[in-house]
């Protein structure tokens, strides 16, 4: 059994649903001619809304949360024209047709409700937020399944919200996985007993108390990953736009290569580094029970992509596989003299940090004790630093706490390679290569899983870093082709 997520732009225009509606057919042709011993054959899908969808809804909904109504109709009138483009092209049944327009119809009808209320009260909270953000999906998806049963194929909608059980926080909830388990085995194993595809809507869940829910923006990869854990699949398989993950992001070096396999550690630590071929946490729900996962471009269904597992093969070899950036942070600063030998500053100052909800991306303290450092996305610096200010005041009336820092535009280059673990000179590799570039770097971090080092440095020296280290490390070559 294999769980296939279609990404916006594989269900975001014609062309795309025709190759959607060849991959599936040949999936569900192949479950059924060759069943793999002991597994039940079978194909599930899930999809994002159709590629721009969510952001005219977020959009529309935020504008009305400041009293502007005037976008309310046109993002109607547009989102139906999206969705009746391909409902022209792929459904001729009158009655498939008929119920699919009334299900656009429905949800932009409660779409438009929300938002004049939204209007009304000149509040958005994050829990209505998700109730709008979600309605892509929820249009998608049962547009997706009537296309392909107008093409022969046995697809069933399915909302993910009477599946996927999560937690109540609004804008990036966690599946509760018991409940979730439960109620896909009973949602899902009739259907898929009986050869039905089920068309499932990615990014949204249902809080226990029955609120709407999603699992953050570019959730789907993620809700493909739980129900492909909860159903035991064979693979999973995330069909995007590209040809998978790739050494680098190839609009900073031009001769970026594709890679054919990661571990789940690996792609883990580009997608929180800023690769954005995968929602970070697509990778967990996977590892426990070893599903492979592979990425695969929808308009070039014959590329292998890559492939995403436990172990790779050759680790002699490459033992760094990618390098990746991420631009906007900010690097704060706590020193002082005073530090040296103060216990409980660092738990403080994180405590502190915690209480912001800012994400701290890297942690660093100077052996001397005289500083700690630490980097967070530049949106939140202002209230982290204030926090901090806050909770040093004594500390910085006498001296112990000299200055509390914010250095703005901030960048992290991160060089991933489980095989890096225990490999000696890499850290001076890499200062070697940004020393050539004469690029000052400000701090640098081995992850704790030794799959990533980290380097911050000034934003405007990334590009050009990123290419410097891509050289550095042959990433340019095949891993057969390295010298190292
Ligand atoms: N449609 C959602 C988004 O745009 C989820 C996804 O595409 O994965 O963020
Ligand atoms: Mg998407």
């Amino acid at each position: 059994m294999i769980v296939m997520k279609f990404g916006g732009t594989s269900v975001g225009s014609i062309e795309a649903f025709e190759q959607v509606i060849k991959i599936v057919q040949h999936a569900v042709a192949e479950q059924q001619s060759a069943p793999k011993l002991g597994q039940v054959p079978g194909v599930v899908v899930v999809t994002s809304a159709m590629s721009g969808v969510t952001n005219i809804l977020i959009d529309t909904a935020t504008q009305a949360a400041v009293g502007n109504e005037g976008h309310i109709d046109a993002a109607q009138q547009s989102l139906t024209n999206k969705h009746q483009l391909v409902m022209d092209t792929f459904i001729d049944d009158p009655a498939e047709r008929a119920d699919c327009d009334q299900t656009i119809a429905d949800r932009l009808f409660q779409f438009g409700r929300m938002c004049t209320s939204i209007a009304a009260l000149q509040e958005l909270s994050p829990r209505s937020l998700d109730i709008v953000s979600g309605m892509g999906e929820r249009m998608s998806a049962p547009m997706l399944a009537a296309v392909l049963r107008s093409q022969g194929i046995t697809a069933e909608f399915v909302d993910a919200g009477d599946i996927v059980v999560t937690d109540d926080v609004h804008g990036g909830a966690e599946p509760i996985m018991d409940l979730t388990i439960a109620r896909t085995q009973e949602r899902l194993q009739p259907l898929l007993q009986q050869g039905v595809v089920p068309i499932i809507t990615g990014f949204v869940g249902t809080s226990e108390k029955g609120a709407p829910t999603t699992l953050g923006r570019g959730g789907s990869d993620y809700s493909a990953a739980i129900l492909g854990a909860v159903l035991d699949a064979d693979e999973i398989q995330i069909w995007t736009d590209v040809n998978g993950v790739m050494t680098a992001d190839p609009r900073v070096v031009s001769n970026a290569r594709r890679l054919n396999q990661l571990t789940y550690e690996e792609v883990g630590e580009l997608a929180y580094y800023g690769a954005k071929v995968l929602h970070p946490k697509t990778a967990m729900p996977a590892i426990d029970k070893k599903i492979p996962l592979r990425v695969l471009n929808t308009f070039e269904p014959d590329n292998p992509g890559t492939k995403i597992a436990a172990r790779t093969e050759n680790t002699v070899k490459g033992t760094v596989k990618a390098v990746t950036s991420i631009r906007n942070m900010n690097m704060i600063t706590v020193s002082g003299n005073g530090l040296m030998g103060v216990p409980g500053v660092a738990g403080r100052t994180f405590n502190t940090v915690a209480e912001t909800n800012a994400n701290v991306l890297m942690i660093c303290q100077s052996s001397s004790e005289l500083s700690i450092c630490f980097v967070v996305p530049a949106v939140d610096a202002g209230s982290v630093t204030l926090a901090l200010e806050k909770e040093f005041t004594q500390e910085l009336d006498k001296h112990v706490v000299d200055r509390i820092e914010c250095q703005p535009d901030i960048g992290i280059i991160a060089v991933v390679g489980s095989g890096m673990r225990g490999v000696p000179g890499l850290a001076a590799k890499i200062f070697n290569a940004m020393a050539t570039e004469e690029v000052n770097v400000i701090a640098i971090a081995q992850g704790s899983s030794e799959a990533n080092v980290s380097v911050v440095i000034d934003a405007e020296n990334l590009s050009r870093s990123v290419q410097a280290l891509h050289t550095a490390f042959e990433l340019d070559k095949p891993t057969e082709a390295r010298t190292k």
